[in-house]
This record gives structure tokens, sequence and C-alpha cells, in this order.
């Protein structure tokens, strides 16, 4: 296990999501593991990958954690330039063991690799012991308010502790009292911590410098703070216009050193951030190498 200070100076110098200079020559590769997702985003849709880190608008295929392996192995051995390997989705990586498994998989055979996930943050306090224990390094957790009566507005359901379906006031209370207890626990235990927010005008855009105020009392490293992508319940929601955009990080970012070079990637992308190349045909390519190297040896 790395000490907390030197696992930050590793990630926040190495990781292309946390560091602007690194983006430009270290590359991620996310793998598609986990499809179960224990919220209702009031701006996602299910059959695409999860808006809170992912683009919508392109399924991903779900992988098994053993075919996730193989392919984190020959996408490495191709690309050259892999620095972190996360699960981003297509759901909530937390709602899904397959994403437990595939970090087990992946410390063992590419320890060098730094271990990402990201997450709404409802099943973070219960296990968060068990990312580090996984090997996980980095981590993005989803938070969109810090009054239950906004996120009572954005999400439309969230599962309680009982597995019932939650709405309304209560789920928001429950929701963020989850994200933040997450939150904290993460940064105790030594994780590199990201906090996405998503941009929705007129619903928590007075809430946003807030959320980066508390999030840098709670020790998150960065806020990333994405465009709403408008579907569901907020399809006729008019997105933050670049300018928008640019004044709110600005603000925010007077409390918390903001990313604003996130791509909104797939929850399969792999390569350099906005260079993404397609897993399964790096993954042939290299499968095709070997059988070659095979046949003239
Ligand atoms: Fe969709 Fe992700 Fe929200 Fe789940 S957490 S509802 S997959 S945006
Ligand atoms: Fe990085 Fe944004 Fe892509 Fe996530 S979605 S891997 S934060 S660039």
């Amino acid at each position: 296990m790395h000490s907390a200070r030197s696992n930050e100076r590793y990630v926040m110098a190495n990781h292309p999501c946390f560091s602007e200079s690194a983006h430009h020559v270290s590359g991620r590769i996310h793998l598609p593991v986990a499809p179960e997702c224990n919220v209702q985003c009031g701006y996602c849709v299910r059959k695409y990958d999860c808006v809170n880190e992912s683009r919508p608008g392109v399924s991903s295929v779900v992988l098994s954690a053993d075919e996730a392996l193989s392919r984190a192995v020959a996408v490495c051995e191709r690309v050259g330039t892999i620095a972190a390997i996360g699960i981003a989705g297509p759901g909530d990586p937390l709602a899904n063991e397959a994403t437990f498994e595939t970090l087990g998989l992946i410390r063992r055979y590419q320890p060098m690799a730094i271990g990402c996930v990201s997450t709404n943050g409802l099943a973070l306090p219960d296990r968060v012991a068990d990312l580090v224990a996984a090997g996980v390094r980095s981590l993005t957790v989803t938070i969109n308010a810090v009054m239950p009566e906004t996120a009572a507005e954005i999400y439309l359901w969230v599962t309680g502790p009982g597995g019932e379906r939650l709405r309304g006031i209560e789920a928001g209370r429950f929701l963020l009292d989850r994200q933040w207890t997450g939150l904290r626990m993460a940064v105790d235990a030594g994780l590199v911590v990201k906090v996405n927010s998503v941009f929705i005008p007129a619903v928590n855009d007075f809430e946003l410098p807030a959320i980066a105020q508390l999030a840098a009392e709670y020790g998150a490293h960065k806020h990333n703070i994405l465009p709403l992508i408008p579907q569901n319940k907020f399809r006729d929601t008019v997105p933050p216009t670049p300018a928008e955009l640019h004044a709110m990080r600005a603000e925010c970012g007077s409390y918390l050193s903001q990313m604003s070079h996130c791509k909104q990637c797939r929850a399969d992308a792999c390569g350099l951030l906005g260079e993404d190349k397609d897993m399964e045909t790096e993954a042939l390519f290299a499968r095709m190498g070997e059988e070659y190297e095979e046949a003239v040896c």
C-alpha cells in the first residue's frame, strides 16, 4: 500500500484526468463491467452509459471480469501510454460485484496501473475499504447538490437502506448523506478524489460553488463541472453555454482546483483523452500479433 502523500503525488502527476499536462502523454481505459445502477438520475436514460462520467448515446458492451482483464492486458501491450485503468459504468460500479473482481485481477496483472473508479456515491461508505483492498488509487464521486431539496429535484429515486425505492426529499437527504460521508472516508483512506457535478441551469447552478467549497473542506483534490446533456426529466432544459460553464469553473476554482479538459468519455473508452481508440479493435490487433509471432517462430 502506498502512503497517502506518495499516492497523491503519483496520481496528480500521471493520471490523465487529474493532471492537465499528463493527459497529452498518458492514457486510460474504462472497462465496462458494471451494468446495474442503484439510483435514477433525472438526466440519465439507462440504455446508455452512466452520464455522470461518460457520454450517452453510445451503448457499451458489458464484459465479464475475465474478458475485461484480457482486454486491459492486450490494450496496455499495444498502446504503451496507458496510465490508469478505470471502471465507470455503464451503470454504477459500486452496485456491481464484477467491479471488485475485475479490480482484483487488474491489480494482480497490471500492478503499475492506477486503479480508478467513478461512482454516484450511494454505496461508497460501505465500499471504501473494498476499493482500497482492490488497489484503487483514484476515485470520482458525482455530487450535484448540498441541499436535499435540490437533490430531490435531480434524482427520480434512490435505493434505500432496505432495498426500497426512496423518492423526493427523503431520497435527497439519504443520498447526500451517503455521498458526503463516503467522500470523507475515501480521502481519509488515502484515495485521490475528484468530485464531478452536472451543471443543470436553474436547478443546481446556485449550489455548485457550495459543492466546491464543501468538497475542498472534505479534502477532495479536483472538481469537474460537466454541462448537462438534456435527456429524460431534463430533456427540455437548455444546457449551460460555454461562457456560463467557463464562468462557473472560474467561480468554483477559488475553492477547489477545476478540471477543464474532461471529454465525457464512453464507459469503454481507451487511449489518450480525445484520441480514443476502439478497445475491441486494439485487443483484436494484439491477438493477431501474438498469433503472427507464434506462426513465424
Ligand atoms: Fe445513470 Fe449513472 Fe445516474 Fe446511474 S448513476 S442513473 S447510470 S447517470
Ligand atoms: Fe477523464 Fe472525463 Fe474521460 Fe472520465 S470522462 S476519463 S474524467 S476525461
